[in-house]
């Protein structure tokens, strides 16, 4: 068994484990699939010409390095030093493409000729349809029937990009659906498929490769806050918390600097004890989703239970490996926010700083007014995306 000592770093072991969480749990009939990525990725990923194209792409296409804001009035208002990372500005409206592109440069290389992806409100599946359609691959994005109705301009942002939208109609008919037939897909078609999954989750080495994607966040917050404060190491890292991936990229760099508290934010929904929320530390427990052991929240029987927020990239019934290790090692410091606070935090920020964030990126604004952080001490927030996707709900809050 993997102990936290063996695994000291908060950074995958060489089985693919963070403490006693990770792992693969998959059906044998993807063994070949999922072996064929382990064994090359880090290789990969190493290549110069790799590093070259993806560096390239993150700077002339994303938009990258995105900013490091100092939020002059944000800052007033919560007398510390709020910097905010701007996620928002990638190209696509959120960090999702960083971890897209990285992927399908691997898949290419690994020689794949069709991207296959899940979505629930389609966020991953336009990132992974844009990068499909600049790098001339056949995209198949499964999404439960449920969210093609809920969520029509995404679904016509993929088909413009020219991905197919394929409705998951079973169960749920939304993105756990939409995640087993995606499966199925890459289970049938083993050698010409790659299965891009969105964030820190999955079987390894799924959430040691996005987060090595996601992880130029941090590298970038280390020189921007250098020159701006002199140090690159800031008192606070806040991120909020779907998956985790956003969250493991701002944090990767600070890992090991343990001066750096890592604060990570999951979605309260309608409030923790409601029955309808997201915070997946506050009531889950260990067990085994989509392909790794975490923590999920379930049933005393074990049965995934259905989460709710407000956000839809929030609304997952778990956190990725790292997350969970970061939580039960006391590394991470794991808070929540409900959907009302977070849009009030939505509406603070647009007023105070002229910046509408994605509902998602707002429950990290949250939490501010209770971090506790001094007037000498330094905020790092990743604004992991912005509001324009989240409009329609805002607008039932203007009056
Ligand atoms: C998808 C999404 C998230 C949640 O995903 P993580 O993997 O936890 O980062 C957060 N913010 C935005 C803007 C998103 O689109």
């Amino acid at each position: 068994m993997e102990t936290s000592i063996e695994n000291k770093s908060y950074h995958v072991s060489d089985r693919g484990y963070y403490g006693n969480f990770g792992g693969a749990f998959i059906p044998e009939m993807l063994y070949p699939n999922v072996e064929e990525l382990r064994d090359n990725y880090l290789k990969i990923i190493q290549e110069p010409s790799f590093q070259q194209e993806f560096e390239h792409l993150l700077r002339d296409y994303v938009g990258r390095p995105t900013p490091l804001y100092r939020a002059n009035r944000l800052s007033e208002k919560y007398q510390t030093n709020i910097f905010l990372k701007r996620e928002d500005l990638c190209h696509t409206g959120a960090h999702k493409v960083n971890n897209t592109i990285g992927q399908i440069l691997l898949a290419q290389r690994l020689g794949k000729k069709r991207i296959v992806a899940e979505t629930g409100a389609g966020q991953h599946g336009v990132a992974t349809a844009t990068v499909c359609a600049l790098m001339n691959l056949e995209c198949i994005v499964y999404m439960g029937s449920l969210d093609i109705e809920r969520q029509a301009p995404n679904v016509a942002r993929m088909r413009m990009l020219g991905a197919e939208v394929r409705p998951a109609t079973s169960g749920s008919k939304t993105l756990k659906d939409a995640t087993n037939e995606a499966m199925r897909h890459w289970i049938n078609n083993p050698t010409d498929t790659h299965y891009i999954i969105g964030s820190v989750v999955g079987p390894h080495p799924y959430p040691d490769m996005v987060a090595r994607f996601q992880s130029i966040i941090s590298e970038e917050i280390k020189w921007q806050l250098k020159e701006k404060t002199g140090s690159e190491n800031p008192d606070y890292v806040l991120a909020c918390v779907g998956g985790g991936s956003n969250a493991a990229g701002a944090f990767y760099h600070y890992l090991d600097q343990e001066s750096v508290k890592l604060v990570a934010i999951e979605a309260a929904g309608q409030g923790i004890s409601s029955g309808h929320s997201a915070a997946t530390t506050a009531l889950g427990k260990p067990g085994v989703l989509h392909g790794s052991r975490t923590i999920l929240m379930q049933t005393e029987d074990g049965q995934v239970v259905e989460p709710f927020s407000i956000s839809a990239g929030l609304d997952y019934p778990g956190i990725g490996p790292q997350h969970a290790y970061l939580f039960d090692s006391g590394r991470g410091i794991f808070m929540s926010a409900t959907d009302q606070e977070a849009v009030e935090a939505a509406f603070e920020l647009t007023k105070l700083e002229g910046i509408i964030p994605a509902l998602e990126s707002a429950h990290a604004l949250a939490v501010l007014g209770r971090l506790g952080a001094g007037s000498s001490e330094t905020v790092v927030l990743n604004l992991s995306g912005r509001g324009d996707k989240d409009l329609s709900t805002y607008m039932k809050y203007l009056d």
